[in-house]
């Protein structure tokens, strides 16, 4: 994948991207906005769901034991997966030691994040994911734009075209007068699906928790699709990211609450499954659960970065962001689009080898809109600003340093530079202000004969705006740089203040009021 600002540029060049995407965030949005505001305590509410997940990481190892131990007491096989490749090489070999050419899917992030359906493919097993949204992105032979809505950027004409062009090589062919109306598209799908329900042995989900105290996972959605997985296939095999865990019971309450407000704008989840490992005569009959590292300790050893850990995949960040709203998801280049995705995917890939991850920390104008509708408190920005560092930390002098080694500076290293060689002397300081001032008088001179050098137009305040500035890259295009001042500080001070300082003026002030 390219960097953010190449890919955002390709999706920004296509008006109907923009107008789905723009329709379906508001839509979200504006639901989950009003659902909200329902809740009286929800800032408390917030406030608990951080606080359950902070604790639980500061003792993630002790939790961790403890859910394997319940997991194994009920009848379920627990594997630790340090990478993708080791949890792939599990999965694959549950499937084939089944015999299984073929597996059914509930969507999770955790098996797209890993590439499952990829790695199994390459083992001969087809694995179907049978969520609507994520069904539309495979068939469509793309990738999911949305943590929620994979499919987001699809309108239903576009829907219509990939069930009729695609669904043949699938299994079922969708009906050949199929229409664009929700209702038979749903049809579609359903019959489709419900083909591969009734045949596979085999099924893969992630879970949304999994609680230590006694070994349950749990999974949220809403069709219904993943419950049919859940409970019909005779083994499943559950990828669980090990930043799930939850202690107790008691606390799935906060997050039940927290997650369907935050997601779809409901009061609660259509379906909610719960299983806890094997139950005889009833659902799948062996179980596997797959706890999943992947960059996960890499990130809980990074203090400013660990609370992206708190994250329960609502999308609620990705519903509010103007970035977002406008490239879509696929720009991000990652399984975790978004503000999210702007963080974790550094942070679980690791900064400094590869130039897409690098870019994602700058993919936000740091507006903070994520951070406020976050159910768990994360400070989105504050992690961006911490990753930028760790991305330039990870650029300088890597003269034979590894990764992606040393790269010519840019302009923003370069103007970075001159200010730090400026403001550490007080000399230049006085030599640099002194220039900025010469700078304004002789812009201000000659403005409105300098063509497009100046806008001529006046900021609040009636100071002077200049217009597109050689070298100020995209940031001048759209922005009025104010002109510089034709005074300089010290100036100007001497001149309005008669050179007398902040104590005397203070003194002096007092005394007039007497
Ligand atoms: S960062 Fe917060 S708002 Fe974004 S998906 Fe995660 S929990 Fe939801």
């Amino acid at each position: 994948m390219p960097p953010f600002p190449q890919a955002a540029r390709t999706a920004l060049a296509d008006p109907q991207l923009r107008a789905n995407l723009r329709h379906a965030t508001h839509t979200i949005r504006d639901k989950r906005a009003a659902v909200v505001a329902e809740v009286d305590e929800w800032e408390a509410l917030r406030r608990k769901g951080a606080g359950i997940k902070d604790d639980m990481l500061a003792h993630l190892d002790e939790h961790l034991v403890r859910l394997e131990e319940q997991l194994t007491a009920r009848g379920a096989v627990v594997h630790w997966a340090r990478d993708a490749a080791e949890a792939c090489a599990i999965v694959a070999q549950v499937a084939r030691d089944h015999r299984a050419d073929e597996v059914v899917k509930v969507k999770s992030m955790a098996t797209a994040e890993i590439g499952l359906n990829e790695a199994l493919a390459q083992e001969g097993i087809a694995a179907w994911e049978t969520d609507l949204a994520e069904l539309i992105v495979q068939l469509g032979d793309d990738l999911p734009s949305h943590i929620l809505v994979p499919a987001i950027h699809r309108n239903r004409a576009e829907i219509r075209r990939i069930f009729l062009d695609r669904m043949a090589a699938a299994g079922r062919p969708a009906p050949a007068d199929l229409t664009d109306e929700p209702r038979e598209l749903a049809a579609a799908a359903r019959l489709h699906l419900r083909e591969k329900f009734l045949r596979a042995t085999v099924a893969v989900s992630g879970a949304n928790f999994a609680v230590a105290e006694t070994g349950t996972l749990v999974v949220v959605e809403s069709e219904g699709n993943g419950r049919m997985c859940l409970t019909l296939p005779e083994v499943l095999v559950s990828v669980v990211g090990i930043e799930k865990v939850l202690p107790t019971t008691a606390d799935l309450d906060t997050f039940l609450r927290l997650l369907p407000r935050s997601s779809t704008g409901e009061r609660m989840n259509p379906y909610t499954s719960m299983w806890t490992g094997v139950t005889p005569g009833d659902g799948p009959q062996e179980v596997h659960v797959v706890l999943l590292d992947n960059g996960r300790t890499d990130v809980l050893a990074d203090e400013v970065g660990r609370q992206a850990l708190r994250c329960i995949r609502c999308s609620a960040c990705l519903n509010v962001c103007p970035v977002y709203e406008r490239t879509g998801g696929h720009a991000y280049g990652s399984v975790y689009p978004g503000p999210i995705g702007a963080i974790l995917t550094p942070m679980l890939k690791g900064v400094g080898h590869d130039e897409q991850v690098d870019s994602l920390p700058y993919a936000s104008s740091l507006c903070g809109r994520c951070y406020e509708v976050c159910p768990v408190m994360i400070d989105i920005p504050e992690v961006l600003v911490h990753l930028r560092s760790q991305v330039v930390d990870a650029h300088r002098d890597t003269v034979g340093g590894g990764g992606l080694g040393w790269r010519p500076p840019t302009p923003l290293d370069l103007a970075m530079r001159g200010a730090a060689l400026v403001l550490g002397d007080g000399r230049r300081m006085a030599w640099a202000a002194r220039g900025t001032a010469l700078a304004g008088r002789v812009l201000g001179a000659t403005r409105g004969r300098l063509g497009g050098g100046a806008r001529g137009r006046a900021l609040p305040g009636g100071r002077g705006a200049l217009g597109r500035v050689p070298g100020g890259g995209g940031w001048t295009d759209a922005r009025d740089l104010p002109a510089p001042p034709t005074d300089t500080f010290r100036a100007w001070w001497t001149r309005t203040h008669g050179g007398r300082d902040e104590a005397t003026t203070t003194r002096t002030a007092q005394e007039e009021r007497r």
